[in-house]
């Protein structure tokens, strides 16, 4: 039974993207159990007020903001108190080396990989929601994980579904993993209908509520994908045996199917603070108050293949998965830059997928060994994307790509 970190009964909890929505509801839980959290160190990316009111109120040992703009004024607003504050990179992987039981990985985009990495290699327990550093760089993380003795605990919730009802004995015997997907805003729409629509509409998840990308994600089911992705790296299993079900009531989030024919499945309420809060406690739990799921209520669950030909992302991320290499990262860093593109009103819904296959089938960089060579990467096909956005002569609203790849 691996260490719950907790010697005097207080777990000390470090919180990489406080500001957000995984952060936010973290904080929300800490608060809700108060004398069981002591909170260490938080960061955000560049909201220094609030930052700031949640420093005030946590009373944590560090704070760190990405945007060194803003250091003055978060120096400022916690003169008063004994907090020790810091800016940049280097302060974020800087709040991730410090002591704490738990490290909650709650930043958004491949911009958590270095703090992630850092709690990694102190051997600390990781909560981890921060999806794309897995994409990106799983194998590094886990390999690391295994060397430094870190734990690795998911937060997203379809992985942490899975998580609670996996039999690490009984591994071998396991047929398949399978990950839920509510469908997103436009399960029912028409390839016309998302080509047409407006980053509101995209933004506008019938069941969850979540940061901006994340949300842009799930309405291309590009979070499903990056999602077989990280479910490979933190489960070890192939992608043939990563499974993906259309679950518009998300209820069930994750299955377990074993070979004499038994599946187990997880259900819980639409809300992250369930899985958010096991990964808090586990081995232990703790209640989360006002989520309860009622059965009764909930209506018929219902079950389907997810149709890849008006959802192509899904397959693409699945090509990028079996060939491996640094393909999981190209396809990640393109779709980074091409929703922010697509949330600024640059290009289009279905240009966002559009513009990842035309650089998968442009870039077939060598397998990244480390972590700077990761971040090299990640810059240099970032680079690429953003030409191709910014090419001269394109339409409005739509992206400039050679035909053939279109
Ligand atoms: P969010 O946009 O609401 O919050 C992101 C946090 O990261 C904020 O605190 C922000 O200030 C900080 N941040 C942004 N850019 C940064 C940078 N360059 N450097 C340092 N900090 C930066 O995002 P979210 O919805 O909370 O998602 C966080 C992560 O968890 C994502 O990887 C997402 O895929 C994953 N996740 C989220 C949910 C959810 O319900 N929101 C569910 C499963 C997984
Ligand atoms: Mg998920």
């Amino acid at each position: 039974m691996p260490a719950t970190g907790r010697d005097d009964g207080i777990t000390g909890l470090t919180v990489l993207g406080a500001t957000g929505s995984v952060g936010k509801t973290t904080l929300a839980l800490a608060r809700q159990h108060p004398g069981r959290f002591s909170i260490k160190a938080l960061t955000a990316g560049s909201n220094w007020r609030e930052l700031a009111a949640a420093a005030r109120e946590m009373r944590p040992r560090f704070v760190a903001i990405r945007d060194e703009s803003t250091l003055p004024e978060l120096r400022d607003a916690l003169s008063d108190l004994p907090i020790e504050v810091a800016a940049g990179r280097s302060g974020i992987d800087e709040a991730a080396r410090r002591p704490a039981d738990r490290v909650v990985s709650a930043i958004v985009g491949i911009a958590g990989l270095g703090p992630t990495m850092a709690a990694v290699q102190r051997g600390a327990t990781v909560a981890i929601a921060n999806k794309e550093p897995l994409v990106s760089a799983g194998r590094l993380i886990i390999e690391e994980a295994a060397r430094c003795g870190a734990t690795l605990l998911p937060v997203d919730s379809e992985h942490n579904a899975i998580f609670q009802v996996f039999e690490d004995e009984n591994r071998d015997r396991i047929r398949s993993i399978v990950l839920t997907a509510s469908g997103g805003p436009f399960l029912r729409h028409s390839v016309e209908e998302m080509a047409a629509c407006t980053p509101e509409q995209a933004l506008a998840h019938p069941n969850w509520s979540m940061g901006a990308k994340i949300s842009i994600d799930s309405a291309t089911m590009m979070n499903k994908g990056l999602e077989v992705i990280e479910a490979h790296h933190l489960f070890g299993f192939s992608e043939q045996k990563i499974e993906v079900l259309v679950h518009p009531q998300s209820v069930v989030h994750g299955l377990v199917s074993y070979c004499d024919g038994s599946v187990l499945a997880h259900m819980a309420p639409t809300d992250m603070s369930c899985p958010i809060a096991h990964a808090l406690a586990w081995p232990e739990r703790i209640a989360v108050p006002r989520c309860r799921l009622d059965l009764v209520t909930a209506g018929p669950l219902t079950f389907e293949p997810p149709d890849d030909a008006r959802f192509p992302a899904l397959g693409l991320a699945r090509s990028a998965l079996r060939a491996g290499g640094a393909l999981p990262l190209v396809l990640n860093t393109v779709n980074e830059v091409a929703v922010q593109a697509f949330l600024d009103g640059a290009i289009g819904f279905c240009d966002i997928v559009r513009l990842i296959e035309t650089v998968l089938a442009r870039e077939q960089p060598a397998t990244p060994a480390s972590l700077e060579e990761i971040q090299e990467l990640d810059a240099a096909i970032r680079a690429v994307a953003r030409e191709l956005l910014g090419e001269p002569g394109r339409a409005a609203g739509t992206v400039a790509m050679p035909s053939a790849a279109v």
